[in-house]
């Protein structure tokens, strides 16, 4: 076994890797750029090497530097989590010629499986079902629109080099298949210097469905069942599960020995996913195989109990696997969320700044319920422009489904990230849906169960209830803390915590009326449709409250804003303002400020940078024509037209970096 093993990522991979080697008395080299130089992860390892600025290009991405650090820290092993270098074939070489070892598959089956027409050539040679479509890449626009024409629409635009959903179009008409086209390219080229694209059937209503697979330099490979993700934002995934609610055990067996005659194929070794897209009938093709750790590996290991970072560490170490297939074992259902720095209400767009506080679910009281968290951050950290903005991946583990969604649910609710933009409610709002706790998915499921974006989850009048009735609460904890400080004016009002007081909570311009009676410890708050017992013991400033409703425990997320409170629970968010009665009478008799009219504005939808402005000042354009290109974390946006209109005034030119709802131009 190794003595030492150098990471070659950062953020929550490079953590957990380092958490499995401490585990087996391995010691750890992390490596990082000028952002990450006190990063969670440098802090885990034993060692740690600076490898240059912070883009990633410059250091992360450096093969030589890498190399030279394990090098100068005598690392006998390296591994490359995902991303960065992790599928990158000429730095295994680099490794191997350096006498190092890489912790993953052989280099051809990397370079195999690395390109999307490669590897559907090689999967249909091995018998694996693979997406009907044209399997060459596409060369001008006049054999696009034929293969798209004998394909059948809707066909779907891919980047031969793609990856993380990028240089990826639907195109359901001619016009499609051209704008994709081009774009497509685009993208592909600015994101992997390939502009390589292939046209295939775009499958309707598809559930992704990948299958985990092992294999040891000695002759076995096996597979530890499947991952459903097909929770998916931008072809991104956002929620995995194991196992599927989808696949009946004949589907999951073929599609288990699918994957493993392909690993076979091409001599694979280590952890790798093979990839599949499911129609409605339970057909399955094949879209392609990553050759590395994923990002939802944590509900394969819940389900199986293997820990898949130590399986690659034994089998790159040229152990054998000490099980058969038969042994592999599904126990249970494990759920992952991603926690992403974005902003759910505009788009899922990327959000960066400081985390100014930070709190992590506590662990569950259920002893058949597990809560693991993947971060690689903490209190104060900066999620930064340069990397990936996942902030945590939160998994959890029950008996069956509807616990493990349940305890996501509740975990989700206690999870406090204050200073950026975050996906929790988004998250929770996923759990309560109903589609989503039937089990009904497909890759459609945000745009179908959230056609006009996330706006915040509709609250029922039951959690109206309990967050208004949580609210007055509050102000009344708050008024007794008040009225113990020492030095108050003369004439302040007197407040007796003991006793029975009546608050107003506004919602809007909605007054709720709520009587508090402080009762053993508890309060009860009538007034509204029913009365509700609260205790809580939470802290007055902590981001979430703990809280029990009526006996059921409930965990609130808590904001102060100046004189409001925003208050949330399940996905639901509200903001109130708490009076005394007689305040509540004299606010109605304040005037209603009116907000400002932007919609004249062409406003940057994210921060990011103008790559091209289409039109110019004094430009008709039409509803729908496109306006401007905004380049945000690698992805091309086109901005457009929302009505007809003429561009009065341009206020920011290409290549200028726009802040979120900066002003582009100007309508008339
Ligand atoms: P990437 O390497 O960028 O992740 P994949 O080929 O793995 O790209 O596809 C990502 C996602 O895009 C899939 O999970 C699926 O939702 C969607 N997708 C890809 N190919 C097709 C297709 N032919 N039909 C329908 N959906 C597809």
């Amino acid at each position: 076994m190794f003595n030492k093993i150098l990471i070659a990522n950062r953020g929550e991979i490079a953590c957990r890797i380092i958490k499995t080697c401490k585990r087996m008395g391995i010691a750890t080299v992390a490596v990082h750029s000028d952002a990450d130089a006190t990063a969670l992860h440098v802090r885990l390892a034993d060692e740690a090497v600076a490898i240059g600025p912070s883009p990633a290009a410059q250091s992360y991405l450096v093969i030589d530097k890498i190399i030279a650090a394990a090098r100068q820290t005598g690392a006998e092993a390296v591994h490359p989590g995902f991303g960065f270098l992790s599928e990158n074939p000429k730095f295994v070489e680099a490794l191997d010629a350096a006498g190092i070892v890489f912790i993953g598959p052989p280099v051809r089956a990397i370079s195999a499986m690395g390109d999307k027409i490669t590897s559907k050539k090689l999967a249909a040679e091995a018998r694996v079902s693979t997406v009907p479509g044209h399997p060459d890449a596409v060369d001008d626009e006049a054999s696009a629109l034929k293969i798209a024409d004998e394909t059948g629409y809707p066909v779907m635009i891919k980047a031969s080099a793609g990856g993380g959903g990028k240089g990826m179009r639907i195109a359901r008409n001619a016009a499609e298949v051209r704008e994709g086209l081009r774009s497509a390219r685009n993208e592909a080229r600015s994101s992997f210097g390939d502009e390589r694209v292939f046209i295939e059937k775009y499958i309707e209503q598809p559930r992704h469905i990948e299958i985990q697979v092992l294999a040891d330099a000695h002759g076995t490979t096996l597979h530890l069942g499947e991952r459903e993700c097909s929770i998916q934002r931008r072809h991104q995934k956002v929620v995995e599960e194991a196992p599927s609610p989808f696949l009946d055990p004949k589907t999951r067996a073929a599609m288990g020995a699918q994957a493993v005659a392909l690993a076979a194929a091409v001599d694979y070794r280590s952890a790798g996913t093979v990839e599949f897209i499911v129609d409605r009938n339970k057909n399955f093709y094949f879209l392609e195989m990553n050759t590395r750790i994923q990002v939802e590996h944590p509900v394969t290991e819940l389900v199986t109990g293997l820990d898949l970072v130590e399986w690659m560490i034994r089998i790159a170490a040229g152990e054998k696997l000490s099980f058969g297939q038969k042994d592999v074992k599904l126990n249970g259902w494990a759920v992952e969320a991603r926690v992403y720095a974005e902003d759910p209400l505009r788009d899922f767009m990327p959000s960066i700044g400081r985390l100014v506080r930070y709190r992590t679910p506590g662990s569950p009281e259920d002893a058949a319920v597990t809560v693991r968290i993947d971060s690689g951050v903490d209190e104060g950290s900066e999620i930064s422009m340069f990397y990936d903005p996942m902030i945590a991946k939160l998994v959890t583990h029950a008996p069956d489904r509807l616990r493990a969604i349940d305890a996501m649910q509740a975990a989700l609710d206690a999870y406090g990230i204050r200073g950026i933009n975050h996906n929790i409610a988004f998250l929770a709002s996923v759990m309560t849906n109903p589609r989503f706790r039937a089990g009904d998915l497909s890759t459609n499921f945000i745009t179908e169960e959230f056609p006009d974006g996330f706006q915040g989850a509709e609250a029922s009048e039951e959690t109206l209830e309990i967050l208004i009735a949580a609210a007055a609460i509050l102000q009344h904890r708050r008024a007794a803390q008040a009225a113990t400080i020492s030095g108050r004016m003369d004439g302040a009002p007197e407040f007796d915590a003991d006793k029975p007081a009546d608050w107003v909570v506004m919602l809007g311009q909605e007054l709720r009326p709520r009587r508090v009676v402080p009762a053993d410890g508890a309060y009860r708050v009538g007034g509204g449709s029913r009365e509700l017992s609260i205790e809580t013991e939470g802290r007055l400033h902590d981001l979430v409250l703990p809280c029990c409703i009526d006996g059921r425990p409930v965990t609130l997320q808590v904001d102060r804003r100046g004189p409001a409170l925003r208050l949330g629970y399940a996905g639901v968010e509200i903001e109130v303002l708490v009076l005394t009665p007689l305040a509540a009478a004299l606010a109605a008799r304040m005037p209603v400020k009116e907000p400002p009219d932007l919609s004249r504005f062409l406003l940057s939808p994210m921060p990011g940078l103008l790559m091209t402005l289409v039109v110019e000042e004094g430009q008709l354009v039409k509803a729908g024509e496109e306006l401007a290109v905004v380049e945000a974390m690698k992805m091309e946006n086109v901005l457009r037209a929302e009505r007809d209109g003429k561009v009065a005034k341009i206020h920011a030119g290409p290549g200028e970096s726009l802040a979120v709802d900066q002003a582009i131009l100007e309508f008339e």
